[in-house]
């Protein structure tokens, strides 16, 4: 069997689109490739004084919209087709928030556990020196994915900075709070996907202080979200995992004491007085809301029949396949799509990008009524556009977005 190559499936959902909005040939060809892409090979000195050569690339896919925006991974099987995928999606889902930017991508093929934090800072440096000539504040703004953090942006900064001569905080977006990073960052994600819910239950008429929910994965993304869904609406999480399964309390969890229970004994499934389930079971749950924000492709056509959720609110990136989508579909269950769900955590970038600009600092409050603002207004786009081509709700945030992408081409004439 063929590898997955994610590149070939975002062509595809693109054709799809085209073929809804009837687009032409000329437009459909700028759609679904990347604009400029970058390919580099640079040495870096190890540890141990020798020479490794590594291997990294940057994309920008369509900057129709402005600059683009979107994370550098460092993976060991980083390909150049997983960052064209990536540079796609981001142009989407930043036009689905109405963000004025473009998507683009990055990446490094290693492996961070290898290397030591001084060669991972050499890394980070040399790939800057490697790419500075593509990215900038106006014309292309990195941030973190897989295996990047804050310190790795700092570095990436501090190396932009200098080949420029001077601060340039706005090249990249997810820095520590002190060198210009943005206040709200660390849960927008969660936060972001909150939002889109309580919409979502207000047409559904589900209401969140009496409403169940199931969170699969307890990292970043689910673990602020347990907390938010219980701390803002009054929901009642009932169960809970990660990747050594999950547990289940009619009651409800509290969030606080899963997170420690996550912190001291590395697990979920260790929390005492709760039941043990596996992640399939969580899955199947009679709960309001289930929220996969753990792995890609756990919802597929073999267990889509078992999900009673009225809400799948997907912050994972991919959780659902296409067989499963028209199965959940079909059975009535209302999806928020990973773009539309988890886009709290770009959106918040961008006011990083913003206050940079402003060399101003916004308070928490500012931050979170803003995001609040964008998301309801995206859900609210998406739920019309289904609506209006009978469609189900991914599709629409496709449509929606790629819409929004070719209005701009057309208005500065290249279609
Ligand atoms: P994370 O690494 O902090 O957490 C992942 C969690 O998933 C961990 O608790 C892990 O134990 C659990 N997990 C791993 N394998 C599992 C399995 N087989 N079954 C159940 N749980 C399993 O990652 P994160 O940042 O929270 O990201 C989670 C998802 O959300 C990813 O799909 C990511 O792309 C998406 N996302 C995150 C952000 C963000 O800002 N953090 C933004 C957009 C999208």
């Amino acid at each position: 069997m063929a590898a997955y190559n994610p590149f070939e499936t975002a062509q595809r959902q693109i054709d799809k689109c085209a073929d809804i909005l009837k687009l032409d040939p000329g437009t459909r060809a700028i759609l679904r490739v990347p604009k400029r892409e970058l390919h580099v090979a640079f040495p870096v000195r190890m540890d141990d004084g020798s020479m490794k050569l590594f291997q990294g690339f940057r994309v920008q896919y369509n900057d129709a919209r402005g600059p683009a925006k979107g994370g550098i991974r460092f993976h060991p099987d980083e390909t150049i087709d997983t960052v064209r995928a990536l540079a796609a999606w981001m142009t989407w889902k930043c036009a689905l928030l109405d963000l004025p930017l473009g998507g683009g991508k990055g990446g490094v093929i290693c492996d961070v556990k290898s290397l030591s934090a001084s060669e991972l800072e050499r890394v980070s440096r040399a790939y800057i020196q490697n790419v500075y000539q593509m990215i900038g504040p106006e014309t292309d703004v990195p941030a973190p994915d897989v295996y990047t953090t804050p310190q790795i942006m700092a570095w990436m900064m501090d190396e932009y900075s200098k080949i420029m001569g001077k601060s340039q905080f706005g090249v990249i977006t997810g820095k520590p709070l002190c060198i210009g990073g943005s206040r709200g960052r660390g849960d927008a994600t969660a936060r972001g996907g909150m939002y889109a819910i309580r919409e979502a239950a207000k047409v559904l008429g589900i209401d969140l202080g009496k409403a169940t929910v199931a969170i699969q994965g307890y990292g970043n993304a689910g673990n602020f979200a347990a907390r938010l869904s219980k701390e803002l609406f009054g929901c009642k999480v009932v169960a809970v995992s990660d990747s050594k399964g999950g547990v289940y309390s009619k009651g409800g969890l509290d969030p606080e004491a899963v997170f420690r229970c996550k912190e001291d004994t590395c697990s979920v499934v260790n929390l005492p007085g709760a039941k043990q389930i596996t992640n399939d079971e969580l899955l199947a749950l009679n709960v309001d809301i289930l929220i996969p924000a753990a792995l890609e492709n756990v919802i597929t056509e073999k267990n889509a029949g078992k999900v009673k959720a009225k809400i799948l609110a997907e912050l994972a990136n991919g959780p659902t396949t296409p067989e499963a989508d028209d199965i959940l579909y079909k059975n009535g269950v209302h999806v928020i799509p990973d773009f539309l769900c988890n886009a709290g955590g770009v959106t918040v970038s961008y006011f990083e990008m913003v206050q940079n600009a402003m060399m101003y600092c916004w308070e928490e409050k500012e931050v979170y009524e803003r995001l609040e603002a964008r998301m309801v207004s995206a859900y609210s786009s998406v739920l019309s556009t289904s609506q209006q081509y009978k469609i189900n709700m991914r599709q629409a945030a496709y449509v929606r977005a790629v819409e929004r992408v070719v209005e701009a081409m057309k208005l500065r004439g290249w279609v």
